[in-house]
């Protein structure tokens, strides 16, 4: 069902396609580190919780889910300015640790977290992205990217404007005002 709503210009990455891409990204995990120990996911709010929600339902390995908060630039503009709202509630000293989040823009949010985490002395740090878009970013290494898109604005599966339109099963782009 991909019936678009009307604020919505076009389906950048359909309702079929992310089932079926979060499904192979939880069997990549879980195929990196079975027989491992316990791995410590990371989900970004708000924009990862639905995609954090699917992709460890389908996760064969053991694991525990904590979250992270991060303040966010402003809608539309991108001033490279991170800082933490809401912290861990555990040490993830000797763990193994994977960051949730929705989208890669500039790159800013992911590379902030990974230098505060790898401060925090981790066993390992991974990250798994649903959606990075194509523009100029800072290089970040992403270790499990769902889909690249063009550098639109877009919502839905998570992602927002103006905390709207986030139970959207698709990933769509806004229509401009
Ligand atoms: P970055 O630090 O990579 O520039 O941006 C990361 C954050 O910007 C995301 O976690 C998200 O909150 C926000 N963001 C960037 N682009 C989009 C977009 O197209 N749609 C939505 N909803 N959020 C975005």
């Amino acid at each position: 069902m991909n019936e678009l709503h009307p604020d919505l210009s076009r389906i950048v990455v359909s309702t079929d396609q992310i089932q079926s891409r979060v499904k192979e990204l939880a069997d990549q995990i879980s195929a990196d580190f079975v027989g491992g120990e316990r791995l410590y996911i990371i989900g970004i709010l708000k924009g990862a919780f639905i995609f954090l929600a699917d992709l460890t339902r389908h996760l064969k390995v053991p694991h525990t889910v904590d979250f992270m908060a991060l303040s966010s630039y402003g809608k539309t503009t991108t001033s490279g300015a991170v800082r933490i709202l809401m912290d861990l509630r555990e040490p993830i000293e000797g763990q193994h640790v994977i960051i949730v989040e929705d989208i890669v823009d500039t790159g800013h949010t992911l590379h902030y977290l990974n230098r505060v985490l790898k401060g925090r002395k981790p066993a390992s740090l991974r990250s798994c992205v649903l959606v990075r878009k194509q523009r100029d970013n800072l290089s970040v290494p992403i270790d499990y990217l769902g889909f690249d898109i063009p550098d639109v604005w877009v919502v839905g599966y998570g992602l927002d404007f103006a905390d709207q339109y986030r139970t959207l099963p698709y990933i769509a782009e806004l229509k401009r005002e």
